[in-house]
């Protein structure tokens, strides 16, 4: 006979976990600053994560997959869901259209799906207007030289193109000052230590948990 392994919660905290309503984990920072690195650990040891999947414009790059890392769509597809509420938020970036879909995002939260999100600052305010129950964590380099040394040493840029993203990451963390956390990426243990708890503490809060406090009490006074 084969044995069944009874992988129903047991304890409070687990049955309190397994119920919540999922968290939106959006991820802003300059580029070079480590995002993308920070945002693959946390996926890899949270199988509760989804990535949101954007639709853009941009032509696709070597290796990219449709529908795994965004759905490639027309300047005409894209404006005509745009017209429709189609996106959550939307931006152009350099020359090129990005959006979240709406319903595909507050679907997978109702199911207790995390997602997170790797958009622009501009998009990031957006979301933040309709998605409150969230974390909106900025990455910070630790200096401007320590930025350029990193771009440069990834070799793939020319240094009109790194002139560019120095100049960008100026503007963009002027409007770090909204975000609920900030990390300095100046050591990347670290760093992911922050960011993962900045994303755990999120979880606690009561808007991911509807019911928590009332089922506790509803055998409160049996409970002798
Ligand atoms: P890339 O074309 O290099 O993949 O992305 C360029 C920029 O667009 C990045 O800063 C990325 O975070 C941003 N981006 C990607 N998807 C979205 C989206 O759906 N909305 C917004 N607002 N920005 C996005």
């Amino acid at each position: 006979a084969t044995e069944t392994t009874d992988v129903r919660p047991t304890s409070r905290r687990e049955r309190a976990e397994a119920e919540r309503t999922g968290i939106v984990l959006v991820m802003c920072a300059p580029s070079g600053t480590g995002k993308t690195t920070l945002t693959k650990r946390l996926l890899a040891e949270f199988p509760r994560f989804e990535f949101s999947v954007s639709h853009t414009t941009r032509q696709p790059r070597e290796g990219e997959v449709h529908g795994r890392d965004y759905v490639f769509v027309s300047e005409q597809e894209f404006f005509a869901k745009r017209e429709e509420g189609f996106f959550a938020e939307w931006a152009e970036v350099h020359g090129n259209y990005y959006g979240t879909p709406r319903d595909a995002t507050l679907q997978k939260l109702a199911e207790g799906r995390d997602i997170i999100f790797d958009i622009d600052v501009q998009g990031a305010s957006q979301l933040q207007g309709s998605l409150k129950q969230g974390c909106y964590v900025f990455i910070l380099p630790p200096s401007r030289s320590e930025l350029e040394r990193r771009l440069r040493g990834r070799g793939t840029d020319s240094e009109a193109v790194i002139a560019k993203r120095l100049a960008n990451a100026e503007k963009e963390m002027q409007q770090a000052h909204w975000f609920n956390a900030w990390i300095v990426n100046d050591e990347l243990d670290r760093a992911y230590d922050e960011l993962r708890s900045a994303y755990l503490a999120a979880t606690l809060s009561p808007a991911c948990h509807p019911g928590l406090v009332g089922r506790i009490m509803k055998d409160w006074r049996d409970d002798v």
